[in-house]
């Protein structure tokens, strides 16, 4: 009998062909397996349990870096029979594209790395079958060679035939090259090339000095982060003053969370400060958090452990994003020259070409899981599978913060890479351009585009010029419905939810800011039935970072009082008289005002009047520090019930003004907020007779929050959706907006 085998999914540069023509011999089968771009074909001649054997055996023993979605398993009626198993050449045909993302460097390519003997002795491009750049890389599907930013580097013979050869590690590893054949790392505008060029970064950082590196998907600025002045120098000339700095480690410490910081996608994790390594108190001030990376890339181990005269190298370096702050990450000598030589002291790049830029990934870890913030290199583009889809396809292009889109065809849903805010004209530049790219890569044609329903957001204007140029609708949709939808579809649930969106601002269908909803979300769209209570938003963007302003104007709500909140404000030292006053003039007057239900901004204004944060230098940095200090203070209080966000922000104004402790009242507040939250809900679903609560919103970062609302809801019955795989804040959105399409 022959059998037509197909399986779906991340089956390409992982080694696939090879462990089928390995299996199929142990089995003792005839065929063939082909490449097809979409899917790898494999036909086997032999009988019914020998085959179901064989394909149980694809199921269960898989290369590692391999993803199977689906296998399907068809009998061909022919007289055709095969001599022996061959693997045949890549053909193209069309269907659903799983692209692999980036690979950290594996085990044994770390080995031969440092293996005096080894032809790949000390290369900074070493990778192999189960490892290396895949994304970031390529051009095109199928993924080969001559479509990669690697088919301007030939292979030399010896590369050629462990590239040929099937029981070599790196058979079919489009990236393979050696010091021979391979790229080659530089010093951008000056001498030194190789190894010269890695010795001369590492005497820089070690005596000081910031370094720009050029990595998988775009550059570092990294520095000792055991050195006080150099962070200094490093965030005044990056002009970022206050927002924590991620680290690389040299060696994994004590670590609780070892399987997810030193798995293959090396994403940064965020850990409790202390447990892994001392760093200067400047790289993440006010927070009991650090994120933590290990070294991903030959590159990196290089720049720790490279064998030249420079002694006591440090084991921690920050390693933060290479770019601006705000505009995308720089990928190529241009970019770097252009944006980091007022930064970096020294710059070192290399030439093989980024293609598709992508920053790292962030997690948080909430109950011993992970938990994203930033979903990126590792993770994009593997798709997110809903059920309930229809059969069309859609460019989601997300929101206007920490922008990502989303491409979906059917019941996949690709996410991208990171793209940034788009407050940037550069960052818009970056998105449409990586939609470009990835419309190609992934060879998706949308149906329609779908995008946030702000008027003025970029991303709003990208998607109707678009929409215009592919001839095709634009679905703009509520970003809190949008929120609430990614949480639903990372958790593949399609049915009725109370939809909890905590958030920074979102326009909303009456046009006032909203980020405080509960919505019933179901198959007909959307009902906000509740929110927390409605405040003044004066001054316009300034009131995002002063949280002293919406401070004011929830006082002045309260008291009802100009005099009165004055007073208050004085005492709470809050901001400059003449500030708040002018502040105040513009509320009674009902200039430059919005009526606004933003979580985000209540959080802001708790951490002003509790004298934590009243002017933030980046955004969510006062309800960041009023987390710090809610868990300073664990408090044992027996909380009376809130019935509303005014009633909580009264009762810690009243006690804040009586001398009360900020750290307690810090997680009071949060523990209030927690207790609001369940009352709401419990509300809604004696009404609704709707038992599931869907969390989402950028305020959920927050995994005291999280962790409270949760505990609390599991206590009162509900099930609960929250996310894991997608970030809570906008850099989740663009799932959500897609799904809204197959909604409507
Ligand atoms: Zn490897
Ligand atoms: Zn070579
Ligand atoms: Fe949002």
């Amino acid at each position: 009998m022959l059998y037509n085998i197909k399986v779906f999914g991340i089956v390409q540069g992982v080694g696939f062909r090879p462990f089928i023509d390995r299996l199929a011999n142990t089995f003792h089968l005839n065929g063939s397996v082909a490449n097809r771009g979409s899917y790898v074909e494999i036909f086997v001649q032999g009988g019914e349990g020998t085959v179901k054997a064989f394909v149980n055996a694809i199921k269960n023993e898989s290369p590692p870096r391999a993803i199977i979605i689906d296998i399907t398993i068809d009998i061909i009626t022919t007289a055709k029979t095969f001599a022996d198993f061959r693997i045949i050449d890549s053909e193209r045909e069309s269907g659903n594209i799983f692209v692999s993302p980036d690979i950290a460097i594996c085990d044994k390519c770390r080995a031969e790395l440092f293996d005096k003997n080894n032809r790949r002795y000390l290369h900074p491009f070493i990778n192999c079958t189960d490892c290396g750049p895949r994304l970031t890389i390529m051009q095109k599907m199928p993924y080969d060679r001559e479509r990669t930013s690697m088919s301007a580097f030939p292979m030399c013979d010896d590369c050629r035939e462990e590239y040929y050869n099937p029981t070599s590690r790196r058979y079919d590893a489009q990236p393979v090259c050696c010091n021979a054949c391979g790229p080659e790392v530089y010093i951008l505008d000056g001498e030194e090339c190789g190894g010269e060029a890695i010795t001369k970064v590492r005497k820089i950082i070690k005596n000081g000095g910031i370094a720009a590196i050029k990595g998988i998907g775009g550059f570092h600025l990294a520095c000792d982060a055991t050195n006080i002045e150099a962070v200094q120098r490093l965030r005044e000339r990056k002009y970022r003053p206050q927002k924590p700095f991620a680290v690389m480690i040299n060696f994994l410490k004590v670590c609780p969370s070892t399987h997810i910081v030193n798995g293959h996608q090396k994403p940064i994790v965020l850990l409790p400060k202390d447990a892994v390594c001392k760093v200067a108190e400047n790289v993440a001030p006010n927070n009991h958090k650090l994120g933590v990376m290990l070294p991903y890339t030959p590159l990196h181990l290089l720049i720790f452990d490279y064998p030249d005269n420079v002694a006591d190298f440090p084991e921690v370096l920050v390693m933060t994003s290479g770019n601006i702050s705000g505009t995308p990450l720089a990928t190529n000598d241009e970019e770097a020259r252009r944006d980091l030589s007022t930064i970096a002291d020294v710059i070192l790049t290399h030439n093989r070409d980024i293609l598709i830029r992508s920053d790292d990934t962030v997690m948080d870890i909430v109950d011993g899981k992970p938990y994203m913030i930033r979903r990126s290199r590792g993770y994009a583009p593997l798709p997110i599978h809903f059920s309930a889809a229809k059969s069309i396809s859609v460019l989601a292009v997300g929101g206007e913060l920490k922008n990502t889109f989303c491409l979906s065809k059917g019941d996949l849903f690709y996410m991208s890479p990171y793209i940034g805010d788009l407050t940037d004209l550069r960052t818009v530049e970056a998105l449409k351009s990586s939609v470009k790219r990835m419309i190609d890569l992934l060879e998706i044609n949308p149906d329609v585009i779908a995008c946030d329903l702000h008027p003025r957001y970029h991303s709003t204007q990208i998607a109707e010029e678009l929409a215009a140029e592919m001839g095709i609708h634009v679905l703009k949709v509520q970003h809190h419905y949008a929120h609430i939808l990614s949480c639903m579809a990372e958790n593949d649930f399609s049915d009725p939810v109370i939809g909890v969106a905590f958030d920074g601002t979102g326009y909303g269908t009456d046009g006032t800011v909203w980020g405080g909803e509960f919505m019933i979300v179901d198959a007909q769209g959307f009902r906000r039935v509740d929110s927390i209570t409605p405040f003044i938003q004066a001054g316009g963007d300034k009131s995002s970072v002063e949280g002293w302003r919406n401070a004011v104007s929830m006082i002045f709500d309260i008291v009802g009082d100009v005099e009165e909140t004055k007073k208050i404000a004085a005492r709470l030292n809050l901001a400059d008289e003449r500030k708040y006053g002018g502040h105040l003039y513009m509320i009674q007057n009902n200039f430059n005002c919005v009526t606004s239900t933003s979580a985000g901004r209540l959080f802001d204004a708790v951490s002003a009047i509790l004298g934590i944060c009243s002017h933030a230098t980046f955004e969510g940095e006062a309800a960041m520090k009023l987390q710090y200090y809610a868990e300073c203070g664990i408090s044992s209080t027996e909380l009376r019930a809130n019935f509303s966000t005014k009633e909580i922000f009264a009762s810690l104004l009243e006690r804040r003004l009586h001398g009360e402790d900020v750290h307690r009242l810090a997680f009071d507040f949060h523990s209030a907020l927690a207790g609001y939250i369940v009352d709401t809900c419990q509300k809604i679903r004696e009404r609704q007779k709707i038992s599931t609560v869907a969390l989402s919103g950028g305020v959920f970062q927050n995994t005291l929050l999280l962790t409270l609302t949760l505990d609390r809801l599991k206590a009162a019955g509900f099930e609960i959706l929250h996310h894991k795989k997608i970030p809570p804040n906008d850099g989740g959105i663009a799932l959500g907006q897609g799904l809204a399409v197959h909604f409507s």
